[in-house]
């Protein structure tokens, strides 16, 4: 199978794609993301790569980072995690607020804005250097230095009422230990992790290979805990799309809307996919559609 020539025909067959939906705008920093941009990368667990593309350009990988941030806590605390959210996809947008009142502040899933804000306050309660921690683990994984984009940060946290309503509102409910501003700056700045395709495949790669860095050998995840993570990114990563997704592309995946997409292909390879015009779900539009034409010309999927 020659990878790098399927990897052109798909950025040849999305083109009429790229440039449509919507970037991002809740923040000036992203609404100023170039819509006509496309890249692709894959990193296999024999050490090829193959990318097409903008796939050098940096992105901030937005939610994407809640799969890193879930690999550290669930690794952390183990099964004891799911006592403070649950693990069922939503059927909702990532920062609705709808299902929180019901379900008296615990989230349904740790894919959702709601369960990865109660991920990052089990981050810092563990420590005082969460935010390092995290950096240097990412670190790790890439392989490389990987910096947060400070101005995204920043400006997310002036912006973001929902997510400090949604603190506020699982605070009240005793599902948050640590004051409100602590827990959206982990937040936001594991939003604002700067990446291009080629770093967000190797980073991910540890999925592929079970929850073991192929880099060091390193182990981050359990091969159960793998198994139920990558559940989760099958079940909930592309929130209210999550159903659509696996079946147009059939692998777990998680979206940001940053126009990224990442999806393992357990035991082979990691893809990360980048064109910044969403979806009205938040998702990217060329991102979805060049995952599916992987999945439909390889053959390979998770079933
Ligand atoms: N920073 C964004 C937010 O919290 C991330 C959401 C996303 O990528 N879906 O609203």
């Amino acid at each position: 199978m020659n990878l790098e020539q399927i990897l052109s025909t798909i950025r040849e067959e999305v083109s009429p794609l790229t440039g449509q939906g919507r970037v991002a705008d809740y923040i000036p920093e992203l609404s100023s993301q170039d819509p006509g941009k496309f890249g692709m990368a894959i990193e296999t667990l024999s050490g090829e790569s193959y990318s097409v593309g903008d796939a050098g350009d940096k992105f901030t990988i937005q939610s994407i980072s809640k799969v890193l941030t879930l690999s550290l806590a669930f690794s952390q605390l183990g099964d004891k995690l799911w006592n403070r959210m649950g693990v069922e996809p939503t059927g909702n947008p990532f920062n609705s607020l709808v299902q929180l009142e019901y379900e008296k502040g615990k989230p349904r899933n740790p894919l959702v804005n709601a369960g990865a804000l109660v991920v990052s306050d089990i981050l810092i309660s563990r420590t005082a250097y969460a935010l390092k921690d995290l950096l240097q683990f990412v670190n790790e994984l890439a392989g490389e230095e990987i910096v947060f984009n400070q101005e995204v940060a920043r400006s997310e946290k002036e912006w973001g009422y929902i997510n400090r309503a949604m603190v506020n509102f699982m605070k009240g409910h005793d599902n948050i230990e640590n004051p409100t501003e602590q827990v959206l700056d982990m937040y936001y700045h594991q939003c604002s992790i700067e990446m291009n395709c080629v770093q967000l495949a190797r980073t991910f790669l540890y999925l592929a290979n079970h929850g073991i860095n192929p880099r060091n050998g390193e182990k981050i995840l359990s091969r159960s805990q793998s198994k139920r993570l990558m559940s989760l990114m099958l079940t909930c990563g592309l929130y209210d799309e999550a159903g659509e997704f696996a079946f147009r592309v059939g692998l777990p995946g998680k979206s940001g809307v940053g126009g990224g997409i990442v999806a393992i292909i357990p035991g082979k390879m990691s893809l990360a996919v980048w064109s910044p015009g969403l979806n009205d779900h938040g998702n990217s539009l060329a991102g979805i559609m060049a995952l599916e034409l992987f999945t439909t010309k390889t053959g390979l999927s998770i079933f």
